[in-house]
């Protein structure tokens, strides 16, 4: 078994940027990407994260046009670049933002370029209670390392109902921007749920396509930001139903999801609510990825990773670091996690130098 300097475990922008900064440090960082597996894709778990999920990005700054499409084009394997919607490398065009999937292949192909190694594999199991630390991949394979960046992000948090498991895919979706352009959606009335920021940011790309669009929120207030509360607001097609909660989603068979039978949060005597719509969208926040640490970790609430020092990447376990919304609950933004990432990774060259 080979005894690794800094595994990171995860593959979004903070473990991208943690390899990269770990790279250029000269740790030669594993990185274990995650892999690409059913199980994954259902719970929302695939290697690169939620950023691979985005369209356009227009708030990482030093992108204002997706120009580097052509590059990625060059650099790129051909199975990695058929993966990318082909607007997504958007030449010179000044119109178009960088694309969340090119986005985080720039940043893994950057950790690549300064000699970061990859594996496509999910950690399974970890023992940080040993020096070396354990991770197990497999049941035949556990990687020791010295030190472990754990970069692996959220996914998405679900309302729970039988019938939101029995219409996934079919009308149910938790990525507006994924599934929005579905010719089931075209048109037709949709439900966005959630009163947050991303529920109005798929409210808002879900305008582009669909009819309707009824944002259901279990208050009369948003918990979004302003600024898109505004534009839902000024947005003719989108229609808020305050004080509502999902009670079930209606559909069949063969129609997949047809309606939603409302409460009311205020009464919930009250006799239940029917709105029609082709479609839910969860937007409910996010769920962070821990369940693989099975307690090896201190957790604050909500399952995020605790960081015991204030403004510095240390976990509960020492030689243990954190990086991204595994341990953001109020953030979530890709800048603040690759940010995170160079921070983990300079916590750790300093841990390795001071364990020597
Ligand atoms: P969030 O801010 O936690 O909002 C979740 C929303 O869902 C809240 O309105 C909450 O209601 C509601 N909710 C939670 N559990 C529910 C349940 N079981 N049933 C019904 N409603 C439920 O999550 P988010 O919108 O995903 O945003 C997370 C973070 O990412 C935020 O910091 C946000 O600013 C950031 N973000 C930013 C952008 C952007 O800048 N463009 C885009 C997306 C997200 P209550 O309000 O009653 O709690």
């Amino acid at each position: 078994m080979e005894l690794e300097n800094l595994v990171v475990v995860g593959s979004g922008p903070a473990g991208w940027s943690a390899a990269l900064y770990a790279a250029r440090a000269a740790l030669n960082p594993l990185v274990i990407e995650g892999a690409l597996t059913p199980e994954n894709q259902k719970r929302g778990t695939l290697p690169m994260g939620q950023l691979a999920t985005t369209t356009e990005v227009e708030n990482y700054p030093g992108f204002p046009v997706g120009a580097l499409g052509g590059y990625l084009a060059s650099a790129l394997d051909e199975d990695r670049l058929a993966a990318l919607p082909p607007e997504a490398l958007g030449g010179n065009d000044e119109k178009i933002s960088v694309f969340g999937g090119v986005l985080v292949e720039l940043m893994r192909q950057q950790a690549l370029n300064f000699g970061a190694r990859v594996l496509d594999e999910d950690v399974l199991g970890v023992n940080f209670d040993k020096r070396p630390f354990e991770l197990r991949i497999s049941n035949e394979t556990t990687i020791q390392a010295k030190a472990s960046i754990i970069a692996t992000g959220a996914s998405v948090r679900w309302l729970g109902l039988p019938s939101e498991e029995r219409f996934k895919n079919r009308g149910v979706s938790a990525c507006a921007v994924c599934d929005g352009a579905s010719p089931r959606f075209a048109n037709r009335p949709v439900v966005v749920v959630g009163g947050g920021d991303s529920a109005l940011e798929d409210a808002e790309y879900l305008a582009k396509f669909a009819s309707r669009i009824f944002v259901v929120h279990r208050r009369d207030q948003l918990r979004a930001s302003k600024i898109l509360a505004e534009r839902a607001a000024e947005n003719p097609k989108i229609e808020f139903l305050w004080n509502r909660t999902v009670r079930e989603i209606l559909g069949n068979d063969e129609d997949g999801v047809t309606g939603v039978l409302l409460n009311d949060a205020l009464s919930p005597e009250a006799p239940p609510f029917k709105v029609e719509t082709s479609g839910v969208f969860v937007a409910i926040g996010r769920r962070p990825n821990v369940e693989f640490l099975d307690g090896a970790l201190e957790l604050v609430e909500g399952g995020f990773i605790k960081r015991p020092v204030p403004f510095r990447t240390n976990t509960s376990r020492p030689g243990v670091f954190v990086a991204g919304d595994v341990a953001d609950d109020r953030y979530r933004q890709a800048i603040v996690a690759a940010a995170s990432g160079a921070c983990a990774a300079l916590d750790a060259e300093r841990f390795l130098v001071e364990e020597q």
